[in-house]
């Protein structure tokens, strides 16, 4: 099973956090990525830029281009390097090229600069990228962030898209406000775009600590499930792009 990869993923340490990770040249987190996606057959673009506010630095985002109007997202950058990032966001990346695999229609850009304190910089181009038709006809982008626990519950950002209006139509679940996320960057360009996270219940009750979890040694790959993540990735994510 592919999700396993979470777990030789999770032990690979970049040397920086968000802002420096492409100074030398490619992450070991963006290599680690590199490699499995040439281990699944994917085909696949890495497109290298810079930021003016961060100019010693390149960001990378990859792209799998797909022949549907739908997109899914994963940030794979980190703040911190000394942990596992297990459920920010390593998870979300695995089950990104799931969903390709599972499904090749689907587009997949995996992208840089999201953490503090770049803020967007990786959904900046990417917002770029769709408008300039880079993909073609783009209608929806499911943005995965802290997808590693929770299986079939999960809670969407309230941030008023027609694909938000499309998911509460089919599954009910949960929408919050949310802190800072790559939706936002897109919703801002008049992309439509939904943020989506896994959300355990414990005896009926959501349990948010995750979201406490982030950018900690808490987030630790014992602290997700690779059954949660294929039942999100199989049950959830799959019927929302199909
Ligand atoms: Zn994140």
């Amino acid at each position: 099973m592919i999700y396993d990869k979470i777990y030789d993923f999770c032990k690979v340490r970049n040397t920086h956090g968000a802002y420096k990770n492409g100074i030398d040249e490619y992450s070991p987190r963006l290599k680690f990525i590199i490699n499995t996606i040439d281990e699944l057959n994917l085909n696949y673009e890495i497109i290298k830029f810079n930021d003016s506010i961060f100019k010693n630095n390149y960001f990378y985002n990859i792209y799998l281009k797909g022949n549907s109007d739908m997109m899914a997202i994963a940030h794979h950058d980190v703040y911190n390097p000394n942990c596992d990032n297990a459920n920010d966001n390593s998870a979300s990346i695995i089950n990104c090229l799931l969903l390709k695999k599972l499904n090749p229609d689907i587009n997949i850009a995996i992208i840089d600069g999201e953490e503090p304190p770049c803020f967007g910089i990786g959904s900046k181009r990417l917002a770029s990228d769709i408008i300039s038709k880079y993909f073609g006809k783009i209608k929806h982008v499911l943005n995965l962030e802290l997808t590693g626990l929770g299986g079939n519950n999960f809670f969407i950002g309230k941030l008023g898209s027609r694909l938000e209006n499309k998911i509460i139509k089919e599954f009910n679940p949960l929408v919050i406000s949310v802190p800072f996320n790559d939706s936002m960057i897109l919703m801002d360009k008049n992309i439509d775009s939904t943020v989506i996270t896994s959300l355990p219940i414990i005896n009926n009750i959501p349990d948010y600590s995750i979201m406490s979890r982030i950018h900690t040694k808490l987030d630790s790959i014992d602290s997700i499930s690779i059954n949660d993540m294929k039942i999100f990735t199989e049950k959830i994510a799959l019927k929302i792009l199909s």
